[in-house]
């Protein structure tokens, strides 16, 4: 990690409000209180999935916030202290410096906060928020656990008993389709229902190209290419790859896609000079009535993490546009994914419209770099994007 770097990340993380400070140890200064989104948190020792559980937390339960470490956030609540996975909090107040955002013009602020890499999903509290969805007809196909681990209900809903836990790649028989919700057989085990949004189809080799994708006609959707004119965006350490160029890339091949499967594209900008400010790419989504918007960036870090990371900054409304491409991106892209988590970004905050920030890598990590530079990826990440959008609007 270079000094310099290490700089411009401390310099982003100051910008970007508390919950994404860069720093090891947050000042008090710093505390906020949330709530539990997820129906059962963990708490654990240390911040880390591998760490022992110390307790849990129930969905709803308040907590105060005083440190944070890539995605894990230091909490207390009551007589419980620990650390648990920062995206199953919703802030609901605090020193948050939500007003002091970055603004563009130079590299470092110019609103693509450069911060942590989360946690890994937390085991178990995938179904935390399902989108309701119309009946479907029952299907009998094969499925599979996308989750690292998921709750399987005695009946379609959150309310329903947890009766068993399911891992990731677990195999699948889909029995009936309900609200959002799918009945399942265990392979060689009991039945139950689970949040259809965490299985997948067994065998589906392609990302892309599903009736999912039906659902794409006519769909206003703005495509944000982070960064661009003066704004480089984070530059790659091992071969010096320019963010705002790869965004920009990127962003076409997802234009391409979403066109092709019948919606109507709208980019924020069209080449590397154009630095629009980031309340007019806002604006844009909001004058477009967008059905959606997505702002794809390439990320950094002083620290060794590597994989996609999917922010949003609503819960009601930009949550399950997340879940939703998040759970492509895992599934196709041969990167891993660090889930979905909030993120205090300026796109996010000022958009009327469903809305999420992608980083679809780190630039700082020498394998993600080589990777991600790769026509070939960015072709995948487009696709994998156009699909979880099919899926979103399928409902
Ligand atoms: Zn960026």
């Amino acid at each position: 990690m270079k000094p310099i770097a290490r700089r411009a990340v401390l310099i982003c993380g100051v910008m970007l409000g508390s919950f994404m400070l860069m720093t090891d140890k947050a000042g008090a200064a710093d505390t906020y209180t949330a709530k539990v989104a997820a129906e059962v948190l963990n708490i654990r020792g240390e911040p880390a999935a591998r760490s022992d559980i110390v307790g849990s937390l129930k969905k709803g339960s308040i907590v105060t916030v005083s440190d944070e470490s890539y995605g894990w956030v230091k909490i207390n609540s009551g007589s419980k202290t620990g650390w648990v996975a920062g995206h199953y909090l919703i802030q609901s107040s605090g020193s948050s410096n939500r007003d002091n955002d970055a603004k563009p013009g130079n590299t470092a602020g110019s609103g693509k906060p450069v911060k942590s890499a989360a946690g890994k999903t937390e085991p178990g509290k995938a179904d935390a928020a399902p989108k309701a969805a119309a009946d479907k007809e029952p299907s009998g196909k094969e499925a599979t656990v996308l989750a690292d681990k998921l709750y399987m209900r005695s009946g379609p809903g959150t309310d329903s008993k947890a009766t068993e836990v399911l891992a990731k790649g677990t195999r699948l028989t889909v029995l009936k389709q309900q609200n959002g919700w799918v009945q399942v057989r265990v392979s060689g085990g009991g039945t139950g229902w689970v949040s259809e949004r965490y299985v997948g189809e067994t065998g589906s080799v392609q990302i892309a190209g599903n009736s999912a994708k039906g659902g794409l006609r006519g769909k206003v959707i703005v495509i944000d290419p982070g960064h661009g004119g003066g704004d480089p965006g984070v530059i790659g350490l091992a071969h010096k790859t320019v963010e705002k160029s790869i965004n920009m890339t990127t962003a076409r091949y997802v234009a391409e896609e979403l066109r092709r499967a019948g919606a109507q594209v709208v980019l924020t900008r069209t080449n590397d000079d154009e630095q629009p400010e980031l309340s007019g790419r806002a604006q844009t989504s909001n004058k477009q009535r967008a059905d959606a918007f997505v702002s794809i960036h390439y990320n950094a870090s002083p620290k060794k993490v590597s994989g996609t990371l999917t922010y949003y900054y609503s819960e009601a409304k930009d949550r399950p546009l997340a879940r939703s491409i998040e759970a492509r991106l895992a599934k196709g892209l041969g990167l891993k994914s660090n889930g979905i988590s909030f993120g205090d970004y300026h796109v996010l905050r000022e958009n009327d419209r469903p809305s999420v920030l992608l980083e679809l890598g780190f630039l700082t990590d020498a394998r993600d770099e080589a990777t991600v530079r790769k026509d070939d990826y960015q072709r995948k990440a487009a696709q994998a994007i156009a699909a979880g959008l099919g899926d979103y609007f399928a409902d």
